[in-house]
């Protein structure tokens, strides 16, 4: 049984330069180069991150397979016990994970400290306890364990059919940068619970926490190569990790179009592969809802996490007789409630985007809108410390002259098919259109290439069960937005992605599953 240790995290990252973490000890990229890494609320250099290459991805590779067969055959209970210790560590350490998330990312302390950090360490705590208890339960829940069976009733009864789920061997889990240790954490939890071992490749836009979480999986003395931790560009790390001929399955978080390209190279190679990706969610609000209630959650759908998030309600179709009303309530709202500033500021409910070069993506589809003639507002709060607001929205805040921060952006009067309202924008602008029935409202929202997530708004349970049934989304909520189970399933449809993780998802997705058949006269 693992004895659960402490550990010593930096505090403050300025003068830390991010190491490869492989085969249990840290390493300086093979090329010694490294790339730059800005703190986004103040603009300023922050801990370098390892340009990693082909060989750092083969050293880490090669770590992770010669450590399978030890981990895989490690018993369940032990292996749990691991992932417990990594979850207490996370815990004592979710002041200091959230304000450092804070600084590489620019999402607030306190949602860090209230969803992000707490999250990780859940997912931990749920893996650990499928594995123990699928071991109580042997001969059930096919789905939840690797190790179980099940009996297949039309098998002649000389014979035992039973189905067993292994270990697929070294996993490649490659994530993006909106829920930064978040995202690395669903995937790593489950892929070493069931047994198999992995290389993660961080986003090189925000690799902090995961350089963090290295020395909490020293400390929860996970043994040498099971997790190994490459940082670098997609280009140049990503691309030979997805290829590499030891990898067997493939778990990617991230943009559409980075998402196709890994699909079909892991595809060609005949890897499995499990594809999260964009989404350009819509909500429906119609005329017989809680026009209260569904005002405030689309304000924290559309600006939530500065709206960097694949959920994000940043199409919000409103049914006309209460278009106008919405709208005023929505605008006061925002005014009122949505500061933006300091990311350390109990008080802020965004701070700044992620890099300059999403700041400048972001504000080129404002541009885009005014060009086209749509309605383009930026709802400041006139409380905030704002001392400029650009044409284009970019807001200077007092004492955080450099720092990447977007004014609350509300479009209306655009037309369905502007690419503002098609692509994903990933920042704090939001589009509101009306509509005049509910065919029309389904009909917009499945309008798009994406399938992420959609909410609906009405009082009515037979048309608020009707309207779910016919969006094309993963996740379709009704009335509400976000509302989470982790034993649900989660993934996309079309170019959201073509997998499902998360609870016993993620089980089916990191093991492989094969068929028994045993004579048994
Ligand atoms: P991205 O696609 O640019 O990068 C994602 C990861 O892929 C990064 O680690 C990057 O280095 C790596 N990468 C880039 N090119 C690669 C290549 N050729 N081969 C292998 N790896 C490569 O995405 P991003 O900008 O970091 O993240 C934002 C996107 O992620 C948004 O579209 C958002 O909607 C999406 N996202 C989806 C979910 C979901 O669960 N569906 C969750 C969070 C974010």
């Amino acid at each position: 049984m693992t004895k659960c240790c402490t550990v010593t995290l930096p505090t403050e990252m300025r003068d830390v330069k991010i190491q490869n973490y492989i085969n249990g000890e840290w390493a300086t990229p093979s090329s010694g180069a490294y790339l730059k890494n800005y703190n986004p609320a103040t603009g300023m250099e922050i801990a370098p991150i390892p340009d990693s290459k082909s060989a750092d991805i083969d050293y880490a590779v090669h770590a992770a397979k010669s450590a399978f067969p030890m981990w895989s055959n490690m018993p369940g209970v032990e292996r749990a016990a691991i992932l417990n210790c990594i979850a207490d560590l996370i815990d004592q350490n979710c002041d200091i994970l959230a304000t450092l998330e804070s600084q590489d990312q620019g999402k607030t302390v306190a949602s860090a400290a209230a969803i992000d950090i707490p999250k990780c360490a859940a997912y931990f705590r749920q893996f650990a306890n499928y594995v123990t208890e699928g071991i109580r339960e042997t001969e059930s829940s096919m789905k939840l364990v690797c190790t179980t069976s099940s009996i297949n009733k039309l098998v002649p009864s000389s014979q035992r059919a039973t189905t067993q789920h292994v270990a697929s061997g070294v996993a490649a889990l490659i994530t993006p940068w909106n829920f930064p240790l978040l995202m690395v954490c669903e995937k790593l939890a489950p892929c070493i619970a069931v047994g198999n071992t992995c290389v993660i490749k961080p986003t090189e836009l925000t690799s902090v926490t995961s350089y963090l979480l290295t020395h909490i999986l020293q400390a929860a003395a996970v043994p040498k190569g099971v997790v190994n931790i490459v940082f670098g560009s997609g280009v140049n790390a990503g691309e030979p990790l997805v290829k590499h001929r030891d990898v067997r399955l493939i778990s990617f978080t991230g943009g559409s179009v980075t998402g196709s390209k890994v699909g079909a190279l892991a595809g060609g190679l005949f890897k499995r592969v499990s594809l999260e990706l964009g989404g350009k969610c819509p909500s429906l609000v119609f005329s017989d809802c809680d026009l209260e209630y569904a005002i405030t959650t689309h304000v924290r759908g559309a600006y939530q996490n500065q709206g960097e998030v694949c959920l994000s309600a940043s199409r919000q179709y409103v049914q006309r007789d209460i278009y106008e009303k919405f709208l005023d309530g929505f605008r006061q709202q925002v005014r009122q409630e949505v500061h933006v500033g300091d990311p350390a500021n109990p008080a802020t409910f965004y701070g700044p985007v992620v890099t300059k070069q999403h700041m400048e993506k972001v504000t080129s589809y404002i541009r885009l809108a005014q060009e086209e003639g749509a309605t383009v507002e930026f709802l400041v709060n006139p409380n905030d410390p704002v001392t400029n607001v650009s044409t284009d929205g970019r807001l200077t805040i007092e004492g955080l002259e450099g720092g990447y921060f977007i004014a609350p952006t509300l479009i209306t009067n655009v037309s369905q098919g502007s690419r503002v309202m098609q692509e994903e924008i990933f920042g704090p602008v939001v589009c509101v259109l009306p509509f005049d029935t509910e065919e029309e409202a389904v009909q917009l929202a499945n309008d798009t290439q994406y399938g992420l997530g959609a909410s609906v708004w009405t009082e009515d349970p037979e048309k608020l069960e009707r309207v779910m049934r016919q969006i094309n989304a993963g996740s379709v909520w009704g009335n509400n937005w976000l509302a989470w189970d982790d034993c649900m399933p989660f993934g996309g449809m079309g170019c959201s992605g073509t997998s499902r993780e998360h609870g016993p998802w993620s089980l089916e997705f990191y093991t492989e599953t094969k068929a028994l058949y045993t004579h048994t006269v």
